[in-house]
């Protein structure tokens, strides 16, 4: 044993050491990814499953995009280190469709290229939060928000509005959760799980009971081009402009393009904290796969038909499915105005008994229906308060209604 390594009085006496550290030990499987998995391998064991758990378009990616990616595998250029930040090709493609989607007026330096959406959350977090910094949080969440934040070091302060007010907070609810120690709030409008979109006033207010109140927003707009029935996502800073200087815009090409494979996401903000995050991310995974990002510059700088078309899909799936679930005793499922997930209620039916085990969480629904009727969601535990399930509508029209045909026969069992 070397001098430096000698135990002294001041060493804390030697216990078990844990394996595995508490700050990894702490953190959940995402629920969502799991719920996936446990399908896919139910089906590959030859199980007629049907998934309604999964995140992601069930359409290919847009054929030129993937064209674009083909040439990009040719170029010696793209074989090697770029700068870690992102391609500048794919920063100026950024900044001007921020510019022609939301109105959002950036330039190409405070653009920052991510391993998809997620790698911006965690690293928007990992620079904005120090130990014990709260982040207010609208409840019911995706799942990723409260994992990325405690890792962090933050902690989240919950705000849970349900299907009664369209699963969108209050400014009044916001300030009841507010402490010396907020320092985020996190906003995500269209959101994942419930498909809530705000109104334009709605985004203003809330932004500026941030601005007033000296928060950092980041807001999460990735599926800002999945909006039903005239509704419009509106930005943030763009509602609320003077909030620029403490806003984290976070983005990526999965949903809108169907590129969930190819990790592709960004984060736009004030330079100097996207410098901050660059130098984080040059030490975490360097620059995104060089493909990758070329085949982001076609997304982007072509059109928006492919998103088109996946939208009427999407809606029609949309008016089906929550027609379905809502006609089943127990459960109430509001019209979703945007993204592709139905976010029923199941309250009506805890405490219910199905099959001979009670029905006491939405947890042991799902399980249940899985069990049962083999059709795969994610419980509303993954996303904040047991009650509710989430139905993703991102699948075939055939096999959705023989998913929830299913299911409304299983649950018709509840006594
Ligand atoms: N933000 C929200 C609200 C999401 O639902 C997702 C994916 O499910 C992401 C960000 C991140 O997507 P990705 O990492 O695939 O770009």
């Amino acid at each position: 044993m070397t001098a430096s390594s000698a135990p002294t009085s001041t060493t804390p006496a030697a216990g078990p050491r844990a394996r595995v550290s508490a700050r990894v030990a702490g953190i959940a499987e995402s629920a969502t990814l799991a719920v996936d998995a446990k399908a896919k391998a139910l089906k590959a064991a030859g199980r007629p499953v049907i998934g309604f758990g999964a995140g992601e378009p069930d359409f290919p990616t847009p054929a030129a995009i993937v064209e674009a990616a083909v040439a990009a595998c040719t170029d010696p250029a793209n074989h090697r280190y770029t700068p870690a930040g992102g391609l500048p090709v794919l920063r100026e493609a950024i900044a001007a469709k921020t510019r022609r989607d939301s109105g959002y007026e950036v330039a190409a330096s405070q653009v920052l290229v991510t391993n998809g959406g997620k790698q911006a959350v965690y690293e928007t977090f990992a620079a904005l939060l120090d130990p014990g910094d709260e982040v207010v949080l609208p409840t019911p969440y995706w799942t990723t928000y409260p994992e990325a934040a405690r890792l962090a070091g933050g902690r989240c302060v919950e705000v849970f509005a349900g299907p009664e007010t369209g699963y969108r907070v209050s400014v009044e609810q916001l300030e009841a959760a507010r402490t010396p120690r907020s320092k985020v709030l996190l906003f995500n409008s269209p959101s994942n799980p419930t498909g809530a979109v705000y109104s334009p006033e709605e985004v203003r207010a809330i932004g500026r009971w941030a601005l007033e109140n000296d928060l950092w927003v980041v807001t999460d707009e990735i599926y800002e081009h999945l909006v039903y029935d005239g509704a419009r996502a509106a930005s943030m800073p763009v509602e609320v402009p003077e909030l620029a200087d403490r806003c984290v815009v976070l983005n990526g090409v999965a949903k809108t393009y169907a590129m969930t494979g190819w990790r592709v996401g960004w984060l736009v903000g004030p330079p100097d904290l996207v410098k901050g995050v660059a130098n984080l991310q040059s030490h975490l995974t360097s620059n995104v796969a060089n493909v990758s990002q070329r085949a982001a510059v076609a997304a982007l700088t072509g059109d928006l038909e492919a998103v088109a078309e996946m939208r009427t899909a999407f809606d029609r799936r949309r008016r089906r499915i929550v027609g379905m679930l809502d006609a089943v005793d127990g459960v109430s499922c509001p019209l979703p105005e945007g993204a592709f997930y139905a976010y029923p209620s199941v309250e009506g039916l805890i405490g219910r008994t199905l099959r001979g085990t009670p029905i006491t969480s939405s947890a042991v629904l799902a399980e249940l229906v899985l069990a049962h009727a083999e059709v795969a969601v994610v419980p509303g535990e993954a996303f904040g308060p047991s009650g509710f399930l989430r139905f993703s509508y991102a699948l075939a029209d055939d096999d959705l209604v023989e998913g929830v045909t299913r299911v409304q026969q299983l649950l018709a069992e509840a006594v």
